[in-house]
């Protein structure tokens, strides 16, 4: 099919959620994609995120190969070898003590929050904090988020995604959020009262518009959930996998969270998310509390260790701080002749900030072959895969000067 042909009968049978779109992609090798036209392109947006080992990686298309033939699904109400490989990959490598696995980033969002009101019951976190709050009687259930913040789709993670443009048409939300600025303690402590239970933050914000944490931030928010015994909630589905320079995001940060959310890059493409937690916690989830019939079923989990052990393996985290400021550079340099206003991000999750309205830019990008996205109106996201090349950056930036020169 041509792509005016998908193009069509996609138009007449899939709701329209997404938009009007001019592309179908139908093959991919690396960091290239192919439309159903013929004609290629680098790929610097990496699917949002999820293709970090780029498109159809050998060692990941084996992985399904072999365990489709194999076994697809059995359901979790039998052990599953590739499931607690993953797990014990995942805990490995990082501070918490056990997951669950589910099929999204907002799944696995939701999975926390739950998570986090039924530990505050568990442990009577109320009557933990008599000395700092009056006894009102109710068990804490609120979560702080922030504005900006991007934590999924369902009833609830639009409730807990700080942004109305997500809530409109949809009311009333869900009960039990409170909004406060990003990187902003002092508003985050006035938001603390005796109905707290957690606090949930990208380490991060990558779909609100590439924006950075002060220095002290994260540490920052790990006291004041110290100081008053709330749980910190890192949503790291984006930022986990190496994509900032260390497996999780937080690593880098020297920040270490009570629950970690994660989902994009864990299997290569395959839906798959996860719920880490400190073991305390996690005792909160007993037979019975949560569940999710694909959640890290044999196919998805063996295509997510085999991510792992590759993004280990291959060292790809340390290429993402090198490729990343490579990028960064690159990009920079473009401010001498162009409106650039700045570049944010840390390893190659990066937002190439304009003085101008960014998405006549990003059209021209992708006309001229390289795929990027634009955020926030003035922000062109960057969030390659992250195995690529000097090579692979130098071209991407090519075509960004390129089209500039054409557009501004
Ligand atoms: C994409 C994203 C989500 C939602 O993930 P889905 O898989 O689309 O449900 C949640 N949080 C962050 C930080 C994300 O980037």
């Amino acid at each position: 099919m041509t792509t005016a042909e998908i193009k069509a009968m996609a138009t007449e049978y899939i709701i329209n959620t997404y938009g009007d779109r001019n592309l179908a992609f139908v093959k991919g090798e690396g960091p290239y994609l192919w439309d159903a036209d013929g004609k290629k392109y680098l790929d610097f947006l990496g699917g949002l995120a999820v293709n970090g080992l780029g498109h159809c990686h050998p060692k990941v298309v084996e992985a399904i190969r072999e365990q489709a033939g194999n076994l697809l699904h059995t359901s979790n109400l039998y052990y599953i070898q590739p499931q607690a490989e993953l797990a014990k990959l995942l805990i490995d490598n990082s501070d918490m003590d056990q997951c669950f696995f589910c099929n999204s980033g907002a799944e696995a969002n939701e999975a926390a929050i739950k998570l986090a009101r039924k530990y505050a019951k568990d442990v009577d976190m109320r009557s933990l904090r008599l000395d700092i709050f009056e006894d009102d009687g109710t068990d804490p259930y609120e979560i702080i988020t922030m504005d900006n913040s991007f934590h999924g789709r369902t009833m609830a993670t639009i409730t807990a995604t700080a942004q109305t443009k997500y809530h409109v048409g949809f009311e009333p939300m869900l009960e039990g959020f409170a909004y406060v600025p990003f990187d902003d303690l002092e508003a985050t402590e006035a938001a603390i009262n005796s109905k707290t239970c957690a606090i949930l933050v990208e380490p991060i914000q990558s779909e609100g518009g590439v924006n950075m944490p002060s220095d002290g931030y994260l540490q920052g928010l790990r006291e004041l959930c110290d100081k008053y015994n709330l749980l910190l909630i890192f949503d790291e589905v984006q930022t986990a996998m190496g994509r900032l320079g260390t497996f999780f995001g937080y690593q880098s940060y020297g920040v270490v969270p009570d629950v970690i959310t994660m989902a994009k890059a864990l299997g290569s493409g395959v839906p798959i998310g996860a719920m880490l937690a400190k073991r305390k916690i996690a005792e909160s989830f007993v037979p019975g509390t949560h569940a999710a019939t694909f959640g890290g079923n044999p196919l998805v989990t063996a295509a997510a260790a085999t991510t792992v052990r590759t993004i280990l393996e291959e060292n790809l985290a340390v290429n993402a701080v090198k490729m990343g400021n490579y990028l960064a550079g690159g990009l920079m340099e473009l401010k001498d002749k162009y409106p650039v206003k700045e570049v944010r991000g840390k390893g190659l999750l990066r937002g190439l900030v304009m003085d101008v309205d960014a998405k006549p830019l990003a059209a021209q990008c992708i006309e001229n072959g390289l795929v990027t996205i634009c955020t926030n109106d003035y922000v062109l996201r960057f969030l390659p895969p992250l195995n690529i090349n000097a090579g692979h950056v130098e071209e991407a930036v090519g075509i960004v000067e390129k089209s500039m020169s054409e557009v501004l």
